[in-house]
């Protein structure tokens, strides 16, 4: 039945392939993730490139799920936008992250900044400021504590986009433009676009050491940033030759394996306690 009108059936068609079948189990299961706590949270330092210093983490989700076991977020991630269940999804994120962040300021760790990512979906919901603005109440986490990660996708929607922007960064938030430099879209958005950050993609740094394109463009970026006065992270970094490019080049800051895995809090915690030796 290839029909797809208000009254019409749809049967298993067993041709279907595996694929479809992966994506619906995906689906069902995590309509259910929430409510059955199958969700954890695992953060990633970020950590200044001159001290080597704790500045920051990112807050990544995790899924594990009886019938289809660990899934990664580059799987879920999707479907679950395309389906709207990444705005519940989202907003339990966020809320973990800003409780998670102020519970370290609560055990006497130096504060810092917490980054969370939002779908292009998340953010176009209209009640996104509200939602945020909300749940930092509710965790007591100061504004400025809390960078949200946009892709270079929401410009699609300027205008809207741009207010948006703008009343999230009155409450004193940071917002930093995830995966820069894949998205397609034209420089001219870093004019009108209130951001603070750039992150450069793990695409570029993995090649730095070993490819002279993927090096001059990290470069060209870095410099961009230092001429538009933002700030600029590199990820992915996982070798010491790939932070000493990025020293030599003076990028602020960095994240990858190099440094860290995403851990659990309690992990996280024993990173916090070592670098207080140091
Ligand atoms: P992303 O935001 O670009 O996150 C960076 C990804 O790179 C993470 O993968 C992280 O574990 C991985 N990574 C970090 N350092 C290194 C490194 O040195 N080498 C390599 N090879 N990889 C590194 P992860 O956690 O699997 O997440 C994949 C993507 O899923 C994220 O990419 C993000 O787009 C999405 N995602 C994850 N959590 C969330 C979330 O809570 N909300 C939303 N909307 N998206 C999320
Ligand atoms: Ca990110
Ligand atoms: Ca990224
Ligand atoms: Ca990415």
């Amino acid at each position: 039945v290839k029909e797809q009108g208000k009254n019409s059936f749809q049967f298993y068609d067993p041709s279907m392939n595996e694929s479809v079948s992966k994506k619906m189990q995906i689906e069902i299961g995590l309509r259910k993730a929430l409510e059955r706590n199958e969700f954890k949270v695992v953060y990633q330092p970020q950590v200044e490139v001159h001290s080597g210093r704790l500045i920051g983490t990112e807050a990544l989700l995790r899924w594990t799920n009886p019938g289809c076991g660990t899934v990664s977020p580059a799987e879920f991630i999707p479907i679950a936008e395309e389906t709207g269940l990444i705005l519940p999804i989202g907003e339990w994120v966020l809320h973990q992250a800003c409780l998670q962040n102020k519970a370290w300021q609560n055990a006497g760790h130096p504060p810092m900044r917490v980054a969370v990512n939002i779908s292009s979906r998340q953010f176009r919901q209209s009640n996104l400021v509200e939602k945020v603005r909300e749940t930092l109440l509710r965790t007591e986490l100061e504004p400025h504590y809390l960078e949200l990660e946009l892709t270079e996708s929401i410009i699609q929607d300027s205008q809207h986009a741009i207010e948006k922007m703008h009343q999230l960064r009155e409450m004193g938030i940071h917002l930093s433009i995830d995966d820069f430099g894949t998205g397609y879209s034209s420089l001219s958005y870093l004019k009108t676009f209130p951001i603070n950050t750039l992150k450069i993609d793990q695409a570029f740094t993995r090649n730095i050491y070993t490819d002279p394109k993927d090096a001059s463009l990290v470069d060209t970026i870095i410099n961009m940033a230092h001429n538009l006065g933002l700030k600029v992270i590199a990820e992915g970094v996982e070798t010491l030759e790939q932070l000493e490019f990025l020293q030599k080049k003076e990028c602020h800051e960095a994240q990858g394996y190099y440094f860290s895995r995403p851990v659990s809090p309690e992990d996280l915690e024993i990173y916090l306690e070592q670098q207080a030796v140091e």
